[in-house]
């Protein structure tokens, strides 16, 4: 059995990891930061436990599911399936998107059809565009943003900011008039045209428990080693093989495979120059998600997720404790301080639900993501699919490598178990 190394634990490393050690190599996991989980992490504020901001899953995220599975995670936490999805406008009107298993396979379009969030004509619209979803080939939609996209189908502006963006943006964190609309598309036949693929999962439990604790447990149970705060300064080479691995702490010159699942700016670093140009990797562009807890005196909230019509926030978490509220791509609110963007968000909950007043607010915590995830541009698309997977003894993980999925937990699992498949 193999000698292996995995470079960052984020999750695409951790899922590296898993699956090489499930196939009884032997591994060392090298991680820069004090924890793992990379990008999806929890931290105590307040006397709670938080997470950096709030993760979606979708029941198609087979992968993660499996990840998950194998390493205990699904053991500690709930995945709620959410049936019923709340639309709140300005003013408080509140009109669900509800999920029923009636008519199956036309029960997406019988529940959009119910769905008065809009009036009849809108929803005849929106439906026309699903139904004609199958049919759309996403490559001959390379080069139009969303936003054309929708509009050359029959979408008023109306419709767009009140559903689809809410769907895309949140779905690609990048604004529709710059995303791919042939990955959105390609992401909407995925979720929605596969029996309860597009249902969400929401963990029951901070992401760290869901994620790094059981994969760290099941890791050292398979005789892994897990080094912590150990930062690699460089990757050395020899001809096309790595030869040595030089840390803050240590040198590692003995190994058979070398896995890197760091982000882009991280590999550019560590590898000498002439393999990264080998690679072909270059630097995708970035988009924030700016996510806000707000700690209650009284939570009267009673659904576990809203979406809001129109809003630059996109949706209300209600995290029982507190609320998490997330802003995704969104670039303009990094010029303001943390009061200014939380005076922004309560504004805007007094605006949504009437009955919200901001003396309930007892404390505040925003997490500013600059670099939350990459852009599902066209750009990236071309990037991502020149990007070479592996040089001699080298291979690479990440979300950001060529999975064919937006910048999410499921392409870092993906990209993690490809990579482990290699050897
Ligand atoms: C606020 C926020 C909300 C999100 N929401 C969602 C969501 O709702 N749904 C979803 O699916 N996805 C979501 N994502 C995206 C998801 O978190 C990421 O796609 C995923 O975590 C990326 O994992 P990764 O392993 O590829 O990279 P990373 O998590 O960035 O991991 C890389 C790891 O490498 C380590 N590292 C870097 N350099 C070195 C070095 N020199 N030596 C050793 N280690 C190093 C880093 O410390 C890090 O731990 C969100 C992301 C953020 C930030």
């Amino acid at each position: 059995m193999a000698d292996c190394i995995v470079i960052g634990a984020g999750i695409s490393g951790l899922s590296a990891a898993a699956n090489l050690a499930e196939s009884g190599h032997k591994v060392t996991v090298l991680e820069a930061s004090p924890k793992l989980g990379g990008r999806t992490y929890s931290f105590k504020w307040n006397g709670l436990k938080i997470d950096n901001g709030q993760h979606l899953m979708l029941n198609c995220y087979k992968d993660t599911l499996n990840f998950l599975n194998i390493t205990g995670g699904i053991e500690k936490t709930e995945l709620k399936n959410i049936l019923e999805i709340p639309f709140v406008s300005r003013g408080g009107r509140i009109a669900f998107l509800r999920i029923t298993e009636k008519f199956y396979p036309f029960n997406l379009l019988y529940s959009l059809l119910r769905f008065n969030g809009f009036n009849l004509r809108e929803r005849i619209k929106i439906l026309a565009l699903f139904v004609k979803l199958p049919v759309i080939n996403p490559e001959k939609l390379k080069e139009i943003n969303i936003y054309n996209w929708l509009k050359k189908n029959n979408q008023s502006d109306k419709i767009i900011s009140n559903f689809w963006e809410i769907l895309a943006v949140s779905m690609l964190n990048t604004p529709i008039k710059k995303a791919s609309a042939g990955i959105f598309l390609k992401i909407l036949k995925t979720v929605f045209m596969k029996k309860d693929n597009y249902l969400f999962l929401l963990p029951s439990q901070p992401l760290d428990e869901v994620f790094s604790v059981g994969c760290k447990k099941y890791l050292i149970e398979k005789g892994c080693r897990i080094e912590s705060s150990e930062k690699v300064i460089s990757v050395n080479f020899e001809k096309d093989k790595a030869v040595r691995i030089v840390t803050n702490k240590n040198k590692y010159p003995e190994f058979d495979y070398v896995f890197c699942a760091v982000p882009i700016p991280a590999l550019q670093k560590i590898l000498p120059e002439h393999i990264v140009e080998e690679l072909n990797i270059n630097e995708l562009e970035t988009a924030p998600i700016i996510n806000i807890h707000f700690k209650l005196k009284e939570n009267g909230f009673n659904k576990d997720i809203y979406a809001l019509m129109g809003s630059k926030i996109h949706w209300v978490f209600n995290k029982k404790t507190h609320l998490n509220l997330v802003i995704s791509a969104g670039n303009e609110f990094l010029k303001m301080n943390d009061e200014e963007i939380s005076n922004f968000a309560t504004n805007e909950l007094q605006d949504y639900f009437p009955c919200f007043c901001k003396s309930l607010i007892t404390d505040f915590i925003v997490i500013k993501e600059k670099r939350a995830a990459f852009m599902s541009t066209e750009e990236s698309s071309v990037i991502r699919e020149k990007i070479k997977e592996n040089i001699g003894n080298l291979f690479i993980a990440g979300d950001w490598t060529n999975t064919d999925l937006p910048s999410t937990i499921e392409s870092a699992v993906k990209s993690g178990r490809n990579s482990a498949g290699k050897i």
